[in-house]
């Protein structure tokens, strides 16, 4: 079997805290707080697949942690549109059925994945955008905040800046920012789930949407490949069909994991992203293609580690 592991892997999961350009001076503070988030978010998606909870439960959890973090670019800390508003985005997939729940321009919904998922199961439709999604948010109950919850001082000084530098330019770029926060894990019953959810990209135009809460673009989880979650400029993963398009290696080209990613990451832009993927091995690959993807793994093996730079960080 293509990338098999000697000792078979029973439950596996990885995640990301986006993508993005972070110089290596960044304040120790600063750093501490992205691998406190990541490890925090890690440990509690370990301790649920350890006790054998269901992969789409561990999804919502992990992802609803990552965006109560004001660090990540998702719930609070979400990055701010031209306008100065959070418009927020999310998806959820389930391997097992191909079932999925998107929302887009949100913007009083605490959790968007957690929305993202009642669309999935309390509705008859995958994709509710702005207005009606927040009107549905009503009627099934989730949390909701004022808009300015979602704001940090440091997104409000990072649209500060984009807003000097915007001139004639209406929407920058993701190019600087990263955060977008996204879940992928194999539960012990051998099920495939994917979750992401994202503030967006910096400066955004109003109404613009990316790639995490399209189903195949950003996020995708089929049983019989892998389950993908991607960050970075969300163009150019929509261009590409990304997460989609390593399911489709792996489960029509016969690719491994390895092969599949590599290949994939190979048809984006330099500086556009990457992405954490786990396959129904339980193999896990987290490829990017800027300086930094916040990112973490564990599996049954007793894998633990964490990485912001290229360099992978072992948990004790
Ligand atoms: N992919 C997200 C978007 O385009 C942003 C990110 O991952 O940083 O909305």
């Amino acid at each position: 079997m293509p990338g098999r592991e000697a000792t078979p892997i029973t439950w596996a999961i990885a995640l990301h805290g986006g993508a993005g350009t972070l110089s290596r001076d960044i304040e120790l503070a600063e750093k501490h707080a992205y691998e406190v988030g990541l490890s925090t978010a890690l440990a509690l998606g370990v301790s649920m697949l350890e006790r054998g909870d269901d992969g789409l439960d561990v999804v919502e959890a992990v992802v609803r942690v990552l965006e109560d973090d004001p660090v990540f670019n998702a719930g609070r800390g979400a990055v701010l549109t031209a306008d100065g508003v959070h418009e927020l985005d999310a998806s959820i997939m389930d391997g097992r059925n191909l079932a999925c729940g998107a929302v887009s321009g949100l913007t009083t919904v605490r959790h968007p994945i957690a929305l993202a998922r009642k669309v999935m199961t309390e509705s008859s439709h995958v994709f509710l955008s702005g207005e009606g999604a927040e009107v549905f948010g009503s009627t099934v109950k989730v949390d909701r905040v004022e808009n300015s919850f979602f704001t940090t001082e440091y997104q409000r000084k990072a649209w500060e800046l984009a807003h000097e530098d915007a001139g004639e330019v209406v929407h920058k770029d993701a190019g600087e920012e990263h955060g977008t926060v996204g879940v992928v894990v194999r539960d012990k019953n051998g099920h495939l789930g994917a979750g992401t959810s994202t503030g967006g990209t910096i400066y955004k135009r109003y109404g613009r949407v990316g790639d995490s809460p399209i189903i195949g673009a950003g996020t995708y989880a089929d049983d019989r490949s892998v389950a993908v979650s991607c960050t970075g400029t969300g163009e150019r993963f929509i261009e590409q069909v990304m997460a989609y398009q390593v399911a489709a290696r792996i489960r029509f080209g016969a690719q491994s994991l390895a092969d599949a990613v590599s290949a994939a990451m190979v048809e984006l832009p330099a500086g556009a992203g990457g992405l954490i993927a786990v396959d129904r091995y339980g193999q896990i690959a987290m490829p990017f293609n800027t300086t930094v993807m916040h990112r973490a793994a564990a599996d049954s093996t007793g894998r633990r580690n964490i990485g912001i730079w290229e360099e992978i960080i072992e948990l004790s």
